[in-house]
């Protein structure tokens, strides 16, 4: 078993940081406690305005580890860089892992925001007890994320061209043989910056509905954030993909008819003044951006329904669009079911544009937060 500080050390030590920006600064040896966690003097040395969702390494990471008893000790920024694993750690067998997205965004002034943090981390509470891991508190996990951006503030892209996309991971590190969970636990937050989440951009999707792959069953784990719920759809998405569309939608796995979400984004439909979204029963990632876009569109007068939504009802939208975190809230331009495609017609005036520049406008600072969802690092 992993224990003590030799251990300690061996998981924590990062290799340095290949990006160019950061070799021209670290030249140095990775050092495990690095005296400088902001580097905001010089931004990073990228084209801002062709970021995509790409990896990129920043300078900093955080992590942590949890004891025996269940409590995570107070973690650390490391260098941004690999981590040792036994090959017996419970995540790469047995996939005991969880993960989360949030994003911190940059203003015209310099000041850099969180949105709802601390739903991300309750997320990772109760994904914790799914997959039988302890989990970091909500104030462990917020101040990591705070950390964590803060660090790589010069990652932070410039307002309106992206944010800082940070990825807050829990996975059982310790070794295990026989089926059960692990012995020991990381919590690390990494970061990258991001602009549009899909590859054309912010134009319309063109979903393919599935009807032989499902993304999540009744008392599976679709619900929560599990690492185990995302490999198992590559090969629909990859298809698809190959089909010319942006992404897959799933159905259910009982009826197979009626609609969940996509691979990694929540699914709304519009007619009139309603706006309906699947209810979320366990097989479906109850997004917060999700949560968000339902308060905004009771805000704007909209009825509101979680309910039952049949794919055959698709057909009479007069809007469909995603949301998620990593893709904001993407309009929908075409549907493609049982080799029927349902075209949606895309103008300005779409509810969602409505719902979308209503959430970037609080985000921003320019409608009044009054659901105290923005939360400032300094
Ligand atoms: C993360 C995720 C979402 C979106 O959740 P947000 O909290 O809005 O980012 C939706 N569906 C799936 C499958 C996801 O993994």
């Amino acid at each position: 078993m992993i224990r003590g500080a030799a251990c300690f050390r061996k998981l924590f030590q990062s290799s340095a940081v290949s990006s160019k920006v950061a070799a021209k600064c670290y030249t140095a040896q990775a050092a495990v406690q690095p005296a400088i966690y902001s580097s905001d003097e010089e931004s990073a040395d990228i084209d801002w305005d062709n970021l995509g969702f790409n990896l990129m390494q920043t300078d900093y990471m955080y992590m942590t580890k949890c004891s025996d008893d269940g409590v995570f000790r107070k973690g650390q920024l490391n260098r941004y860089g690999n981590i040792n694993l036994s090959p017996s750690a419970g995540v790469l067998n047995y996939g005991q892992g969880l993960f989360e997205g949030t994003k911190a965004y940059r203003r015209d002034d310099g000041r850099v925001f969180l949105f709802r943090p601390e739903q991300n981390a309750i997320r990772m509470q109760i994904g914790a007890e799914r997959m039988c891991m302890p989990s970091p508190t909500t104030d462990q996990f917020v101040n990591a994320v705070k950390q964590t951006a803060l660090a790589n503030k010069r990652w932070i892209p410039p307002s309106g061209k992206g944010s800082l996309y940070i990825r807050p991971l829990l996975i059982g590190t310790g070794p295990i043989l026989g089926l059960s969970p692990a012995p020991e636990y990381t919590f690390l937050v990494y970061a990258c910056p991001v602009g549009n989440y899909f590859k054309q951009g912010t134009a319309p999707l063109n979903l393919y509905v599935e009807e032989d792959v499902h993304r999540a069953s009744r008392g599976g784990a679709g619900g929560v954030k599990s690492i185990t719920n995302y490999a198992p759809v590559l090969k629909a998405m990859k298809n698809a993909k190959a089909n010319g569309y942006s992404d897959v939608l799933y159905l259910d796995a009982v009826n197979k008819k009626y609609i969940e979400e996509v691979s990694s984004c929540n699914i709304f439909l519009v007619k009139g003044n309603v706006l309906s979204t699947p209810i979320a029963k366990g097989t479906i990632l109850e997004g917060i951006t999700r949560k968000s876009i339902m308060d905004i569109a009771h805000d704007l007068g909209y009825t509101v329904e979680e309910r039952l939504i049949e794919a055959d009802e698709l057909i009479s939208a007069d809007e469909v669009f995603c949301t998620g975190t990593a893709v904001g809230v993407a309009p929908v331009g075409s549907i493609t079911y049982k080799g029927q495609r349902i075209e949606y017609k895309i103008s300005s005036d779409l509810s969602c544009k409505q719902f979308y520049s209503r959430l970037v406008g609080i985000q921003r600072g320019v409608i009044k937060d009054e659901r105290d969802w923005i939360v400032e690092i300094e």
